[in-house]
């Protein structure tokens, strides 16, 4: 496997970071994780926007145009024959002296590997997931946005370790207001009659790309779509209950907290959207080659 190292590609064996790289020490850094359909980058120009965003955010300066980061990305996927697959692009803050400070780092690490990834077996994807809600809550959004993709994920491992304690794969993560934010690594929908409903960014979630373009797919079938501040009794009692997320896509949720979720198998807005969304990956992207 070849890994996109600061403008070049390098055997993995050779790929290394310093034990003195920030990200690291600190978890001081930004990713994106971003699929490949049919040879096709997946909502490159998003992704790429998101991560300028986040470095932004943490005053992270990125020593590469998003043109220079998004042929990057083609540019190791042709390398590694990725043409189905995902891409975990992660800027750190670099090397730096111990010590919190981030402008003792010079040199921000920019890292590429694509690869493989699958997160849930294929047979849940027809019985859905079961879930709990967790006492980890989001991460206030003054302390650290949650709109940030930064490589500090500790607040999300917390409340998966909480899911997997409790026999479950996956949690939903409240906010300090005891609003439903989303999921450890991916958003969440529910859908009442021909409403589907996210929470907004406001209430602790990412800005998720999928979500955007579930919530696209869905307007242009006829459903009706908005943000809104949801409780766990909002998700208890709703039609339908799915997740989405670059690794996950569309996946159905059908008990949360041993509550079934409608009649407790995969709903037929779920499996539609489902259906649009692969159909729509297959044909949208940029090629890599
Ligand atoms: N929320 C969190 C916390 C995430 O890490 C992710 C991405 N894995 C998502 C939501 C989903 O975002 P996207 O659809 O852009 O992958």
């Amino acid at each position: 496997m070849k890994i996109f190292m600061n403008g070049r590609l390098v055997p993995e064996p050779q790929a290394k970071v310093s034990v003195f790289d920030h990200g690291l020490l600190y978890g001081d850094g930004v990713f994106e994780g971003i699929r490949v359909y049919h040879g096709r980058v997946f909502k490159l120009a998003e992704h790429v926007d998101r991560l300028f965003r986040s470095a932004r955010a943490i005053a992270l300066e990125i020593p590469m145009s998003r043109e220079a980061v998004a042929e990057a990305i083609c540019r190791t996927c042709r390398a590694n024959n990725c043409r189905e697959g995902y891409v975990r692009v992660v800027v750190t803050r670099g090397k730096g002296e111990l010590g919190l400070n981030p402008f003792t780092c010079r040199d921000p690490q920019i890292i590429i590997i694509a690869s493989a990834i699958q997160l849930y077996p294929k047979e849940l994807y027809e019985k859905g997931l079961r879930i709990v809600t967790v006492g980890t809550i989001r991460n206030h959004s003054e302390a650290i946005n949650p709109m940030i993709k930064s490589l500090n994920y500790l607040n999300n491992i917390l409340a998966k370790i909480e899911a997997i304690n409790a026999g479950t794969l996956e949690a939903i993560m409240l906010n300090h207001e005891g609003r439903v934010a989303e999921a450890t690594g991916d958003n969440i929908f529910a859908a009442r009659g021909r409403a589907l409903l996210t929470p907004p960014p406001s209430a602790g979630a990412l800005a998720g790309i999928t979500r955007g373009v579930v919530l696209d797919l869905a307007r242009q079938r006829g459903y009706e779509t908005a943000e809104a501040t949801m409780t766990r009794y909002d998700l208890y009692t709703a039609d339908e209950v799915f997740l989405t997320g670059t690794a996950a896509e569309i996946i159905s949720v059908t008990e949360i907290d041993k509550r079934l979720i409608g009649d407790g198998k995969p709903g037929p807005i779920t499996c539609e959207l489902r259906e649009a969304f692969h159909q729509y990956a297959a044909m949208d992207g940029t090629p890599i080659d």
